[in-house]
């Protein structure tokens, strides 16, 4: 996962509170669901329901104790048991692991899937701890969290510096908790130890079907699209991978630099040349260039798939693409995001355009639940069906309303958070 990530997301909480207030104008203005205006159920919203922190005793490899320090927040769970990530990093904090909880509760709405929002994390430098460390350190956040955690409860999944064999540890160590066997306590887990097939590429074919739906909508698939991608790890590579029988791959780029070839970039070379190289510049045929370069392509969609915050007030006049598709979570800041849309930029939003991983881990936690295992034609498949049907409801917001598709999705999801929030209280 993208290490940038974890960094600079002090007014994230801020701008999502900002973001939620625009969206329940709307919802109000609109009158888009029945709400008892009186009994102010938006300020649930403003909220987490329960913020956890845990102190984390771990036995190092040299004999000496440490305790190391952990955060549970869950968000939102109205709609269904809390969902998101648990990220091992030592900039995690309380504010950032709260924003990221609310980012999840939208996401999951806009997605439709039966589920809330919640992040955790904990504050730590993976890279510094042996694997034996890192899985007494796993097992004690298992501990920690039993109590508030659980199949219909809280399902965490992995994020940034964490794995499936981390999500098999934290599962194994829950289930003698509770002593019984139980897989649904977390996604993300191995193929082996009650994983979902399709998981891996998820959240890669989750975009390329956003983004085809986007083409579809707008009469652009039969034209040539160009595409540079910004990023070349777990999400950027299966988006290029996948989307390359379909359009031109023109840039893409790592840490090290970016690579731009304007007849096209053959991708499984190129996945054989970073394997071998460890990274993608240098290429045979493609000229290496900046990642700001890379921003600034003339291309018909550029995606940003790497880390928060690349298109800011520095750069954002640069940008010639007519389309971006946002993989990261929150690539560009929202001032600008704004300042395009006027400009006449579409941004496909990362509440949507990145919720393929978090749809197949909700079809993981299905299957443990059913004790079943899909092939991976028919979570493909499902997968296909939630992101059309999730793009044909943002539009058709978009439209009615006349909005930018971020402000629509938010719209959409807070309008159902809402409503099952109001049916309760
Ligand atoms: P990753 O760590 O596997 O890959 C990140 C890529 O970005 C790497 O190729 C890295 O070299 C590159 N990179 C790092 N710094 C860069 C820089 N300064 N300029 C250009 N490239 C740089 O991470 P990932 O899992 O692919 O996640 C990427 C983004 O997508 C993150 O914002 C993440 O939160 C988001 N995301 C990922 C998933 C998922 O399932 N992987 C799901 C939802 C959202």
């Amino acid at each position: 996962m993208a290490e940038g990530q974890v960094r600079d997301d002090k007014s994230m909480m801020k701008d999502n509170l900002n973001q939620l207030e625009a969206a329940y104008e709307i919802i109000k203005t609109h009158k888009l669901i029945s709400l008892d205006e009186k009994k102010n159920v938006i300020e649930i919203l403003r909220h987490p329901k329960r913020l956890v922190r845990v102190s984390l005793p771990v036995l190092m490899d040299s004999g000496v104790i440490n305790v190391y320090e952990g955060y549970r927040v869950q968000y939102n769970d109205a709609r269904g048991p809390f969902k998101g990530g648990l990220r091992y990093h030592h900039e995690v904090d309380e504010d950032e692991v709260t924003s990221l909880a609310f980012w999840m509760a939208i996401k999951c709405a806009v997605a439709d899937i039966p589920m809330g929002g919640g992040k955790g994390g904990i504050v730590v430098n993976p890279k510094e701890l042996s694997s034996a460390e890192l899985e007494r350190l796993t097992r004690a956040l298992a501990r920690a969290l039993a109590p508030v955690v659980g199949p219909n409860v809280d399902v965490p999944a992995p994020d940034v510096y964490t794995t499936p064999q981390m999500m098999s540890w934290f599962k194994d160590e829950y289930s003698k908790y509770v002593g019984k066997e139980t897989p649904a306590v977390i996604t993300g887990k191995p193929m082996e130890d009650g994983g979902s097939l399709g998981r891996d590429k998820a959240t890669g074919l989750g975009a390329v079907y956003t983004l085809e739906a986007y083409l579809t909508q707008t009469a652009q698939s039969e034209k040539e699209i160009t595409v540079a991608v910004q990023g070349f790890g777990n999400a950027g590579l299966h988006f290029a991978e996948l989307a390359h029988p379909n359009w031109k791959i023109v840039a893409t780029s790592d840490s090290k630099g970016a690579i731009y070839n304007e007849a096209g970039l053959d991708i499984k070379a190129l996945i054989e040349h970073k394997e071998k190289t460890k990274s993608v510049i240098d290429f045979p045929g493609a000229k290496n260039i900046t990642n700001e370069e890379l921003l600034a392509l003339e291309v018909d969609v550029l995606v940003p798939a790497a880390l928060n915050s690349v298109i800011t007030e520095k750069n954002w006049e640069s940008i010639k693409a007519k389309t971006i598709l946002e993989i990261a979570n929150g690539p560009v800041s929202l001032p600008e995001s704004e300042k395009l849309f006027r400009k006449g930029t579409t941004i496909i939003p990362d509440v949507l355009a990145n919720s393929g991983g978090v749809v197949v881990s909700y079809f993981e936690w299905d299957q443990n639940m059913k004790n079943e295992h899909w092939e991976l034609n028919d979570v493909n498949a499902k997968l296909k069906e939630k992101i059309v049907t999730a793009f044909t409801t943002l539009w058709e917001t978009k439209e009615k309303y006349s909005l930018d598709l971020r402000t629509a999705a938010y719209v959409m999801a807070v309008a159902r958070i809402l409503e099952a929030e109001a049916k309760r209280n």
